[in-house]
Parts: C-alpha cells; sequence; structure tokens
C-alpha cells in the first residue's frame, strides 16, 4: 500500500477529512481572510474523460466548499481548442454531477455564499438541479484586456521570435536563458500588434505575447512565459470569435480571481508554476484580495493509466470498447461497472491529500465498494457456470416458492420468493466426481445445503459417449427445509441454485486487471501496450438467473451470492436478456483462489 494510504483505517468516518490543505483553508476561515469565505473549483481540459485521479480533486474541491459552507465552481479549463470537443464538456458534466449529487449540493452552497460574499459568479442556477459549468472561453474578453493591462505597464510584450527560437532562448535549468531582441519594444507597438494579432492578421506561429520577467531566473516558468499564442481554429464553445487563445497560466489565475476563488487547488507539478501565478496576479492593479495555489500529490492507482491522453490511445486502438468500459479507470467506467458515488467519495477520503507521490493499491478501491454494495445491494442467485442437477425424489411439475431474504444487512429491504423444482442449476465448481482434500460441497454420495431450501445428495452422472458430464442425479430430505424435522443437520456447505424451467438467460461479463504489470506506465519494453492483460475481459453467455432477476432495471446492483458484486449493464441490458458486469468479487482474491484449488 501506498504512503498515501498509510495511517488511514477503513472504517467509514463521519467527520471531515483533515489534511494539511483542510487545516489552511479552516485557519483562513478563522482568521477571516477572504471575509471568511471558501471558494474552490475544479477545473477539467475537455479533452477527455474523466478518471478516478479526478475524482481525488473533485471531492477535495467540492468537499472543502461543502464543509466550510463555501462553493465550488466546475470549470471548463478550455484554452486549447485543438484538442477539445463537446462530448467531453457533457461528460465532465455528467460524471461531476453523478459522483457529488446529494453530497455537495451547488444550490445550497450558492445562497450562503451569496450573502457573504457579494463577489457573485458563483454556481450557477439553470433552473434544475445539475451543476453547470463556467467556461475559462467565457472570460477570453477579460484575459484579453487584462493582457493588455500587462503592455501598458510594460510587463509584457510582442515576440516574433520562431517557435523554436523561443525555446533555444529559453535556456535550460542550469544555463540562464537569453532576452528576446524583441523584449524592448515600445508600449505602442506592443499594444498594436497585439491588437492586430486579435484582428487575425499574421498566421499561426508567428507572434506570441510573452510576459517580461527574468530571462536568468532559476525557475524557467519565468523566464518571459508566452502569455498568447496565434490560433485560427475553431473552438467548441467561442466559435470563430478568437484567434488569439491564452495559454494555461495566463487563463488559470485570471478566471480564479474572475471566478472569485479563495484557493487554487492542484496537483503537485504545478508548484513550479506557482511563482508565476502570483506574478501574474499581482502585477495587475486587482481590487480583491488575491486567490492563492495549493498543490496536493495526485492519484496513481496500480495496474491501470491515469492520464486522459494515455486511455484516448485504448479507446482510439479499440483496446477497450469506450471510455464508459467497465475496465477503465474513469468515472464513466466506473460507473457503468457497477461502482456508487458514495464508494468512489469513500475511497478519495481513505487515501487522504498528502504532499507526497505514491502508487495506491487498486484492492482499497475494490474495499471500498464492496464495503458500499455489502450495505445496499439485494442478494439474488445466479449459476455463472451452470450444470444441471435432476432430483430423482421431488415430484414432477411441482413447484414451491420459497423465501428468501434480500439483504441481511438491511432487514428493510425485505423478502422475496425464489422457486424450486426438480431440476435445478448449479455452479460446475460446486461439484468434483473425485473430490480434492477439503472440498466438502458436492460429490457423489455426499450432501450440501442448498441455500434458502433442502439438503441435496448426489447420488449419480448422467455421461455422454466421451465421458463428458451431462447433468447430476439427486435426491433431497424432504424434511430438511427451514423449520423442518431435519433443518438443523450440520452440513459443511451451502450452495446456491437456479430453478431451471425458471432460469432466466444472461450474458454475464467478468472483469480483471487491464493490465499485468503495476506501473503499466513505467515498465520496460515497448511501453504500456505490451502489458494489456489478455483476460480483462471474460464473457460467460449461458449464465441462469432466479427468475426475479429478469426484471432488473439498467444500472440496478445485486450482489449474486457467493459470487460477487453484479451491475445490470446500462447500454447492452434489456428486459428478458439481461447482460450483467461484475462489480468486484466478495473478498479480495478469495474467489480466484477457490477457482484454482477446486
Ligand atoms: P491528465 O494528465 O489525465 O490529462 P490533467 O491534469 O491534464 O490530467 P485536467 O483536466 O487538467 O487533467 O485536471 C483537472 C484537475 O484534476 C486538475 O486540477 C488536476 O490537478 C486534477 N487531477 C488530474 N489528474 C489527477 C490525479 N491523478 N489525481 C488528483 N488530481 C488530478
Ligand atoms: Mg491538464
Amino acid at each position: 500500500m501506498s504512503q498515501e494510504t498509510a495511517g488511514s483505517g477503513p472504517e467509514n468516518t463521519q467527520a471531515p477529512p483533515r489534511h494539511f490543505i483542510h487545516e489552511i483553508v479552516a485557519s483562513h476561515v478563522q482568521s477571516g481572510r477572504y471575509a471568511g469565505r471558501v471558494g474552490t473549483r475544479f477545473p477539467p481540459e475537455p479533452n477527455g474523460y474523466l478518471h478516478i485521479g479526478h475524482a481525488k480533486s473533485i471531492c477535495l474541491n467540492f468537499g472543502l466548499a461543502r464543509e466550510f459552507g463555501g462553493t465550488c465552481n466546475l470549470r471548463m479549463d478550455d484554452t486549447n481548442p485543438a484538442r477539445e470537443e463537446v462530448e467531453y464538456v457533457e461528460s465532465i458534466i455528467q460524471d461531476v454531477n453523478w459522483l457529488i449529487q446529494g453530497w455537495a449540493d451547488p444550490f445550497l452552497n450558492l445562497k450562503q455564499a451569496g450573502t457573504s460574499s457579494g463577489i457573485g459568479l458563483l454556481a450557477k442556477d439553470k433552473g434544475n438541479r445539475t451543476l453547470e459549468p463556467f467556461y475559462a472561453s467565457d472570460y477570453f474578453g477579460q484575459i484579453y484586456d487584462f493582457a493588455l493591462e500587462l503592455i501598458r505597464k510594460g510587463k509584457a510584450y510582442i515576440c516574433d521570435l520562431s517557435p523554436e527560437d523561443t525555446e533555444r532562448y529559453r535556456g535550460t535549468p542550469d544555463r540562464p536563458g537569453q532576452d528576446s531582441p524583441f523584449r524592448d519594444r515600445s508600449v505602442e507597438e506592443n499594444v498594436d500588434l497585439f491588437q492586430r494579432m486579435k484582428a487575425g492578421e499574421f498566421v499561426d506561429g508567428a507572434r506570441t505575447l510573452r510576459a517580461k520577467i527574468d530571462m536568468s531566473s532559476p525557475n524557467i516558468w519565468l523566464r518571459d512565459p508566452v502569455l498568447y499564442r496565434i490560433r485560427h481554429v475553431e473552438h467548441h464553445h467561442t466559435g470563430k470569435a478568437w484567434c488569439v487563445y491564452p495559454m494555461y497560466d495566463f487563463a488559470h489565475c485570471l478566471s480564479d480571481y474572475i471566478e472569485g476563488i479563495t484557493h487554487s487547488i492542484c496537483t503537485l507539478e504545478f508548484e513550479v508554476h506557482r511563482p508565476l501565478y502570483d506574478w501574474i496576479l499581482e502585477s495587475l492593479s486587482l481590487p480583491r484580495e488575491l486567490p492563492k495555489q495549493y498543490e496536493f500529490a495526485r492519484l496513481s492507482l496500480g495496474y491501470t493509466l491515469m492520464s486522459k491522453r494515455k486511455l484516448l490511445q485504448l479507446v482510439q486502438e479499440k483496446t477497450v470498447i469506450g471510455w464508459d468500459d467497465p475496465r477503465m479507470p474513469t468515472i464513466s467506467g466506473l460507473r457503468r461497472r457497477g461502482y456508487t458515488p458514495e464508494s468512489i467519495r469513500h475511497f478519495c477520503e481513505l487515501i487522504g491529500v498528502t504532499k507526497y507521490n505514491g502508487l495506491t493499491d487498486m484492492s482499497l478501491l475494490e474495499f471500498a465498494v464492496r464495503e458500499d454494495l455489502n450495505k445496499k445491494s439485494h442478494r439474488a442467485m445466479a449459476v455463472l457456470h451452470p450444470i444441471k442437477v435432476i432430483i430423482d425424489n421431488y415430484p414432477e411439475g411441482e413447484v414451491e416458492w420459497l423465501e428468501a431474504v434480500n439483504n441481511p444487512e438491511d432487514p428493510a429491504a425485505g423478502h422475496r420468493k425464489v422457486p424450486f423444482s426438480k431440476e435445478i442449476y448449479i455452479e460446475r465448481d460446486d461439484f468434483m466426481e473425485l473430490p480434492a482434500k477439503k472440498f466438502y460441497r458436492l460429490f457423489p454420495g455426499n450432501e450440501v445445503r442448498l441455500r434458502y431450501a433442502y439438503i441435496l445428495k448426489c447420488v449419480s452422472m448422467e455421461k455422454d459417449s466421451e465421458g463428458n458430464l451431462l447433468a447430476l442425479r439427486a435426491t433431497l430430505d424432504p424434511d430438511s427445509k427451514s423449520g423442518g424435522a431435519t433443518a438443523g443437520r450440520k452440513i459443511k456447505a451451502t450452495i446456491h441454485w437456479v430453478s431451471a424451467p425458471h432460469a432466466t438467460r444472461a450474458e454475464v461479463r467478468l472483469y480483471d486487471r487491464l493490465f499485468t504489470v503495476e506501473e503499466p506506465d513505467a515498465a520496460d519494453g515497448g511501453g504500456y501496450a505490451s502489458h494489456l492483460n489478455p483476460k480483462s475481459l471474460e464473457v460467460l453467455s449461458q449464465c441462469v438467473l432466479e427468475p426475479s432477476l429478469a426484471s432488473a432495471s439498467p444500472g440496478q446492483r445485486f450482489q449474486f451470492e457467493r459470487l460477487g458484486y453484479f451491475c445490470a449493464d446500462t447500454k447492452d441490458s434489456t428486459p428478458g436478456a439481461p447482460v450483467f458486469n461484475r462489480t468486484a468479487t466478495l473478498r479480495d482474491g478469495w474467489v480466484k483462489e477457490q477457482h484454482k484449488t477446486v
């Protein structure tokens, strides 16, 4: 387990998570900084779907706003039109809302913050309860004006160096950079050129706007960084309105300021950008208290990837069926797999927030979802690898509807009726012709208890001419049902089953980790593509389910007794022909071990 998770217990604590950023925010609230107001934001670039790493940031930012009665803005950091798409914008809105709904209500925040700050521009209310995003691109006009202000103050200039020369002049961490020959242009010339850049007079790459800071700074980000570049490309949100676009560093701090953000929280790789963040804001004459940037360690999860660019590649190369493939570490993939928002939020609480990069074990995520689904999901019986059992001493045509508990963890979940009849299916693995040591389930002459039903004894086997097992013959103890005279008999194993004539046929998809190595990114030999797990998806098309599962609605979650947690697929499942995804096994590694030894 990583450093990040060390020390955090699995208990679902009610108290808000404490960590260094929490301490900072709490001290500011207490000292009345920003008039005691807390404004955070989650600023994804819409160039891919959100992943579990983003969930960490969402929980942190919305969690702080929630705890301190502040606000958290969802902001599209959309300053790079070439890589961004509306599909991504829409998926981000859906995923963030799914993750926070019912937990961090943005409109509750709006009301509270509206009275205390007077800054406006907080969560937008579109008349429904969906959190609507802000767009950095909505501020292009204001950001452009701020750029003009820097130029007029002699703090920015138009540079005609080519991108290659700009790079060359910048120097290296141990070699100072060299001033651009365009550094001393007059304010008038700079204003004129910047306006003409905006008017579309120059081709891509011809000129940039650069901050005039210090070409010999040990911090390479302060060596006259580019603030604006020319890009004649249509933007998914602003259309053809602009052909100059601000760089991330310039747009980000200003967007934070415009929205009244107080604590701008990002991942550690932005630590070196912080002096530039402060320089830009301090160089402008801004009347309000300035936002400050704080950094925390990004989430890295074992056996998967945590980069939108690489996840996009898996999608494009059809390694997975899409961004929401249940094997993907994306929020949409986890949702389709059966993860609940609560389990993901709990996971984010368990990993904590630190300044140390480490690798988090996938088993912690699985732990979180098991814990949540154990409390919430109805139990049901499903047989994934069926073999038929014919019960010789049970009357032909008779059907009993036996009472089954929906959820032993939740008495309010009630009961359901499960049909029992002369022919049932059990798991192929629950039978062995020649039992291994310590195998207590079904074998010729042995007894098992059928869940909610009778004690069953295997008496013989039916095989085809090649010796393949076709069915089992059995008898049952007629008094061994719950409440019967022999119900209390000691039997070592209980197995699940499904009545054959009542069974619903279904496809069940079992998932395993996408990669065979813990850090596919870092592994040697041909990049991550060569470490794909060929067994990450197993499709079982001959499964049989108890009839109550026939009407499972897409997205509905169950615990299949003894097998794990399963969720009706939201895209491929139809009434009468259900498709289930395995969310998680019941125990870490346990089921697999069983399969190996049996
Ligand atoms: P990727 O490399 O996957 O594209 P990114 O950092 O470029 O990630 P953004 O869309 O810029 O993605 O991220 C939005 C926010 O989510 C940022 O504040 C970023 O710091 C945070 N974030 C991204 N990845 C992680 C992660 N693995 N753990 C925690 N926070 C993350
Ligand atoms: Mg980014």
